[in-house]
C-alpha cells in the first residue's frame, strides 16, 4: 500500500493488465497494477470461450480449477434450425470460470513481483508537457499519484485513460456489439460443443451463442451491432425470446447471473503509443471483429507490449518512437488480420435469412473455418462450385 512509484503502472487487471504484469515483473522492472473493481473477474462480462493456444502462447496451460470446460468443436445453425458441424477441426478449447481465471493470472504476476491494488480507480494521468509520467488515483477514499516511467492503460471497453492520455480508442455505438448474457443452469445441450445461432430475427448483424460450462451450466448470450433502444429491439428481448423458443433446451432452465457489456468491433484505433504511455488489449480495439473474442488477443497484445515496454525502459528510452515498435509488429500481425476479418463482418452483416441457409446447406466445418480466419478465396471458389451461393458472394464483392 505504500508503492507510490514504480517503473510501471498498469491500469485494469483484466487479461491484458495482468499478463503484461508478469512479463514486466519478471524482466525485473517494479510493477504496480491498478483496478477499480473490489474482485477480479468479477462480475465478468463474458462468455469465457477461448482457444487453446491463446492460453499457451502467453505460457498458460489449461488447468481445470478455471479451465473449467473442454470444448471439441461448434454447431452453427441457421434460422430454420439446419446445423452444420464443426468438430475435431482444431477447435479445442475451453470455457473458463473468469472470476478464477483472472485471479490465477494476479497471482502469477505476484509470484513474478508485481504489485496489485484492487478498490482503486485511475482518475486521471499524470502529465510533464506532452508525457505521461503517472497516474490520479483513489482508493477507498485516499486520493493519490503514483509516479512511473511509464503508464500501460488495460482498462478495457471503455478506457478513459486512453482518451485522458490524449489517445481516442473509442469507438461510434455503431462500432460495438451490444452484448446481454445470462449464466444459466438446467440446461439440456451437450457439454463439449459451442452452439452459434444465426439469423436476422435470431440476431440481427450478430448471433446468440450457449458456452456450456459443464453439468447443465452454459453461457447463454447475445451480440448484436450498436446499441438498440426500445421494447423488443433491445439485446436482451432477443435473448429472451430465441429462449422463450427453444424449450427443448430452456424448459427446466433458470438464470444463476445476468451480464451485459460491449465489445468493440472496429480497428482503428488512431495509435497504441505517446511518450511514457501504451494502450493495450480491448481498451486498443484488440478484438476480433466477427465474434467479439478478445480475451487471447489482448494476452498476446500484452505479451508483445511488454516485450517492447521491458526494452525501452532497459535503454532509458520510454519515447514515442521508441515504443512505436509494438504497434508496428502488431499491426504486421494481429492488426492485419483483424482488419481482414473486419471487411469479412461487413460482408456478413448483409447477409438475410435466405443467404445463411444456403451457407448452412452449401457450406461444410472446413469452409467456415476458412471464413473464420479470413480466407476471401473459400467464398469465391465456394459460390463458383455451388451457384446457390452465387448471390451471396456478389454481396462480398459490393
Ligand atoms: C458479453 C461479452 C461476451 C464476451 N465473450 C467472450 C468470449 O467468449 N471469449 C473471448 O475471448 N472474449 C469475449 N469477450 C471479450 C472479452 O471479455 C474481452 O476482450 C477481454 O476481457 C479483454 O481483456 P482486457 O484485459 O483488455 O479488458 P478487461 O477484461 O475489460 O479488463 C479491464 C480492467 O480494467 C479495469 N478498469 C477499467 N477502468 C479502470 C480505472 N479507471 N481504474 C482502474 N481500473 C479500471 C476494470 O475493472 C477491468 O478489470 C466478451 C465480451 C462481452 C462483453
Amino acid at each position: 500500500m505504500n508503492d507510490r512509484s514504480a517503473d510501471v503502472v498498469i491500469v485494469g487487471a483484466g487479461p491484458a493488465g495482468s499478463i503484461a504484469a508478469y512479463e514486466m515483473a519478471g524482466r525485473g522492472h517494479s510493477v504496480l497494477v491498478l483496478d477499480k473493481r473490489q474482485e477480479l473477474g468479477t462480475p465478468k462480462r463474458c462468455a469465457e470461450g477461448i482457444n487453446i493456444k491463446g492460453l499457451q502462447e502467453v505460457g498458460l496451460e489449461p488447468n481445470p480449477l478455471w479451465a473449467v470446460n473442454k470444448i471439441v468443436g461448434s454447431h452453427i445453425y441457421a434460422p430454420s434450425g439446419k446445423r452444420v458441424e464443426m468438430n475435431d477441426l482444431g477447435t479445442t478449447g475451453f470455457v473458463l470460470e473468469r472470476k478464477i481465471f483472472e485471479k490465477h493470472l494476479a497471482k502469477r504476476a505476484i509470484d513474478a513481483g508485481a504489485k496489485y491494488m484492487v478498490k482503486t480507480l485511475v482518475t486521471d494521468v499524470l502529465k510533464d508537457g506532452d508525457r505521461i509520467v503517472g497516474v490520479k488515483a483513489r482508493h477507498m477514499g485516499e486520493e493519490f499519484d503514483v509516479n512511473a516511467k511509464l503508464v500501460i492503460a488495460a482498462d478495457g471497453v471503455d478506457s478513459m485513460t486512453a482518451k485522458r492520455a490524449g489517445i481516442n480508442t473509442l469507438n461510434k455505438l455503431s462500432d460495438y456489439h451490444s452484448g446481454f448474457q445470462y449464466e444459466m443452469a438446467g440446461l439440456r445441450i451437450q457439454n463439449d460443443v459451442l452452439s452459434l445461432y444465426f439469423g436476422v430475427e435470431v440476431a440481427p448483424k450478430g448471433y446468440v451463442w450457449i458456452f456450456p460450462k459443464g453439468g447443465g451450466i452454459a453461457n447463454v448470450g447475445i451480440g448484436i451491432v450498436g446499441v438498440e433502444s426500445g421494447e423488443g429491439r433491445r439485446a436482451r428481448d432477443y435473448l429472451d425470446k430465441f429462449i422463450a423458443s427453444h424449450p427443448e433446451v430452456f424448459e427446466n432452465a433458470s438464470p444463476i447471473e445476468v451480464n451485459a457489456g460491449g465489445i468493440p468491433v472496429k480497428i482503428d484505433a488512431e495509435t497504441f503509443v505517446k511518450d511514457g504511455f501504451m494502450v493495450v488489449g480491448d481498451a486498443a480495439q484488440q478484438v476480433n471483429p466477427i465474434h467479439g473474442g478478445g480475451i487471447a488477443l489482448a494476452m498476446r497484445a500484452a505479451k508483445l507490449c511488454a516485450e517492447v515496454a521491458s526494452s525501452a525502459l532497459t535503454e532509458d528510452d520510454v519515447s514515442r518512437e521508441r515504443l512505436l515498435e509494438y504497434e508496428t509488429r502488431w499491426m504486421e500481425g494481429d492488426g492485419k488480420h483483424l482488419k481482414r476479418l473486419l471487411k469479412l463482418r461487413y460482408f456478413l452483416e448483409k447477409l438475410d435469412d435466405k443467404d445463411f441457409e444456403n451457407f448452412a446447406v452449401a457450406l461444410r466445418g472446413e469452409d467456415i473455418m476458412a471464413l473464420t480466419r479470413g480466407d476471401f478465396k473459400a467464398i469465391v471458389n465456394l459460390a463458383l462450385k455451388s451457384p446457390r451461393l452465387l448471390p451471396v458472394a456478389k454481396k462480398f464483392l459490393v
